[in-house]
């Protein structure tokens, strides 16, 4: 990736854009998107997140842009990386994306929070693994089995190319305030914030 591509706006919840279906990219479309997936990777980082969707920079088209670096990780706690199941995933991008949950390996429910919805956290009952057919960037197929905190990465990134946001999909009741779930939150059991929140 350069290390001089733009970075773009992130668009916030309410603009349209976030709730529509995201169109699927054509072949023949993908040299010419070569410099905003270097665009979107540099707004990811940027931001940070480890995930970005095109409709999070105002295009409503199925591509989206993953990273979940080991410096970042370095910096939460080795016991919630463990409840996470979360592992360095090299940034990669997915263009046209399909996911199939893999229901046998069931739920889990985390904390998540979104570029688009910048100071919020709230809990999100997930599939724990799926299966995600794709193209890369040259418009060859990708199959990615994935599980823990990459799956959900996925399915988050996923849902936005089909006009969701966890709000959606959030437990009532647990929307929080970031500051406030890091102070709070962040490194208690999920049952016991359930509980005190009423969830
Ligand atoms: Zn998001």
């Amino acid at each position: 990736m350069s290390d001089t591509a733009e970075i773009l706006p992130i668009v916030p919840a309410g603009a349209s854009v976030l709730r529509q279906v995201a169109r699927r990219v054509e072949a023949a479309e993908l040299p010419g998107l070569a410099g905003l997936l270097e665009q979107m990777a540099a707004t990811m980082r940027a931001a940070p997140g480890v995930g970005l969707a095109a409709p999070q920079v105002g295009l409503g088209l199925a591509l989206a842009v993953i990273e979940d670096r080991a410096d970042y990780q370095a910096r939460v706690p080795a016991e919630r990386l463990l409840s996470m199941e979360r592992t360095p995933v090299a940034l990669h991008c997915l263009v046209n994306p399909v996911l199939e949950p893999v229901a046998s390996a069931g739920e889990i429910e985390l904390w998540e929070g979104c570029l688009s919805v910048p100071g919020y956290m709230g809990l999100v009952r997930r599939w724990r693994q799926v299966r995600v057919e794709a193209q890369d960037a040259a418009g060859a197929p990708v199959v990615i089995e994935a599980r823990g905190w990459y799956a959900r990465i996925l399915q988050h990134e996923i849902d936005h190319l089909g006009g969701a946001l966890y709000l959606d999909r959030l437990t009532p009741r647990t929307l929080c305030e970031a500051r406030l779930w890091a102070a709070s939150w962040a490194d208690r059991p999920v049952d016991e914030a359930k509980r005190a929140l009423g969830a």
